[in-house]
């Protein structure tokens, strides 16, 4: 279009004020809209600029200005609506100038004009709506993307998780994963312990999640830290710090943190514990993050049971294999004892059985020395019998009662045991002396009156059984270290370094010619030693060889009456 000849209108654009505010009167009778739609105030500096630009475009035909001035009002936002508002403006702004310049094929030049301005219009919402279908195609593809790496990462969790039955391996394996796939700057696992009461740090990446760790980083479970309220709400948690705000940092966060996602880890609807996503960027999560994270959670909760149902049944078969080896153990020893007592009950019993018959078969000399001699062999192993069958008796009764034990007199049971054994050690020719002044009142022990007196029973009747015609035996008592000492030497037949240990096994005798015939069952020391030691205390024997002697020591537990 060429540029009109304006000479006779120019007198009417220094009037453009005032023929807006016309239009605008126009406008608010109701003449152009509905007022429902517009207001006037809305129209007017639109309505200024249409009328600059449309004198503009007459004077010079611009159509590519009418175009650019479409675009501009679709880009500051004018809608569509208003935009044919506008068009009702200007054509009657076109008629009030008509009457102003009486130019005949205005309205040809509005409509060209607003043609134009329409054109500028449309082809930028096109522009407008493509960049727009642009941000949310790309928005939906980062999305998307981000929701890959999370299904591709809860499959990849799946995988590893699942040949990892060992607890702290998998938790490990669990946070160094989420957090290298997502770029985060700490992921932490904390699981409740067994009283519910506070959630323990078990694994954590980066070196400030190893020293939390070794600083066994703990949150109470009803506190107020963003892990606390996760636990008590059972659902995800997201916390970020707003720009210009300082940080109100929770109690799992690091110094840097900015933001936080917490998620549950839930078994069987109960809450075992919660995973910890943190970043230093304040936009790291977004509520989209969660269906994808929650998958991830639920995995490893998963896993996490399983790992501690295997550790539980490892445990269990670990319990069950060690009894049925402690069953199998007893099996063996209690055979072993059926027949050590079956042997060593048989040897006693043949020689009176054998005696017996002779006598009774009249073959042997029934006034003479034989018949007494007999009546001591049968006297002695009946005695041998009875002794062996009572140490048989205690020593199976150790094991199966638990009878109270009381504050007794260590002084007073040796004292009553050597009256008893002062007869045998005269008829044998042995001196039988005591000492037992430093261990005055305040010698007392805790165990059965029974059991103490067997202790020194079976030592002294050792001591003097070993002990040849001439010989000593001396009985000590002492309080050391909060310990009672009692010690049982003798000047006997001695005992080979080599067999001192053994000889406090069942059924063990040191086999040599000095020792036969004396009677016994190689059960009064193993008897002793359980005992002493049931009660805290310890036995030893010192003898420096055969003939040398042998000292036995017993220490106890001193208790204070
Ligand atoms: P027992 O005396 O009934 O044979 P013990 O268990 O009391 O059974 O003793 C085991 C063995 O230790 C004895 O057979 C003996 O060989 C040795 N023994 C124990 N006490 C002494 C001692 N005072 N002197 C030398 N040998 C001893």
């Amino acid at each position: 279009m060429n540029a009109l000849n304006l000479t006779a209108s120019e007198a009417a654009e220094t009037h453009v004020a005032e023929l807006t505010a016309l239009l605008l009167q126009n406008l608010q009778a109701g003449l152009f809209t509905s007022r429902a739609f517009l207001r006037p105030g809305d129209l007017r500096p639109e309505a200024e600029t249409q009328a600059q630009a449309f004198l503009a475009y007459l004077r010079t035909g611009d159509g590519n200005a009418a175009h650019r001035h479409g675009a501009q009002l679709c880009s500051s936002g004018v809608g569509d609506l208003t935009l044919v508002h506008v068009g009702h403006i200007l054509r009657r702004f076109g008629s009030l100038y008509l009457a102003e310049t009486a130019r005949p094929g205005y309205l040809e030049q509005v409509e060209e004009y607003q043609g134009h301005v329409i054109q500028g219009y449309i082809a930028q919402r096109s522009t407008n709506i493509l960049e727009e279908q642009e941000r949310i195609r790309s928005a939906l593809q980062q999305n998307l993307q981000r929701y890959t790496l999370q299904l591709e990462t809860a499959a990849e969790l799946a995988r590893t998780t699942i040949s990892s039955l060992e607890l702290g391996a998998l938790l490990t394996t669990a946070v160094d994963l989420i957090g290298e796939r997502f770029g985060l700057d700490y992921v932490a696992i904390y699981l409740v312990d067994d009283a519910n009461r506070n959630a323990e740090l078990r694994a954590a990446t980066g070196n400030e999640g190893r020293i939390r760790l070794a600083a066994r980083h703990r949150l109470r479970t009803s506190g107020a830290s963003t892990v606390g309220k996760c636990l008590a709400s059972k659902r995800p948690l997201l916390t970020a710090v707003r720009t210009g705000e300082a940080p109100a940092p929770s109690s799992s966060w690091l110094q840097h943190t900015q933001s936080e996602m917490v998620l549950p880890l839930i078994t069987h609807g109960l809450v075992i514990g919660v995973l910890s996503a943190q970043s230093s960027r304040s936009d790291a999560f977004s509520s989209q993050d969660i269906t994808g994270f929650q998958i991830m959670c639920d995995q490893l909760a998963n896993a996490i049971e399983n790992a501690r149902l295997f550790a539980d049944a490892q445990q269990r078969a670990g319990d069950l294999a060690q009894a049925y080896d402690q069953l199998k153990e007893l099996e063996t020893l209690k055979d072993k004892f059926m027949q050590n007592v079956s042997h060593e009950l048989r040897t006693p019993l043949t020689m009176i059985r054998g005696y017996a018959e002779f006598m009774l078969g009249g073959q042997l000399d029934v006034a003479g020395a034989d018949h007494r001699d007999a009546l001591q062999v049968i006297l002695r192993n009946s005695e041998a019998l009875s002794e062996m069958v009572s140490d048989i008796l205690a020593m199976l009764e150790i094991s199966a009662t638990k009878t109270a034990a009381t504050v007794i007199s260590i002084a007073e049971t040796v004292e009553d045991s050597l009256a008893g054994f002062h007869i045998v050690a005269a008829r044998q020719g042995v001196a039988l002396g005591a000492a037992l002044d430093a261990c005055s009142q305040d010698c007392w022990v805790m165990a059965r009156s029974d059991h103490l007196r067997r202790i020194v029973d079976n030592l002294l009747g050792n001591a003097l059984k070993f002990t040849p015609a001439g010989g000593q035996v001396n009985v000590r008592l002492w309080e050391e270290d909060q310990r009672v000492c009692l010690e049982v030497a003798d000047t006997g037949i001695g005992i080979p370094p080599h067999l001192q240990e053994r000889i406090f096994e069942r059924f063990y005798q040191v086999d040599s010619a000095q020792r036969r015939g004396r009677g016994g069952a190689g059960l009064g020391l193993a008897l002793v030693r359980e005992l002493v030691e049931s009660y805290g205390g310890s036995i030893s024997v010192f003898s420096a060889g055969v003939d040398q002697g042998s000292t036995f020591t017993v220490m106890l537990p001193r208790v204070v009456a």
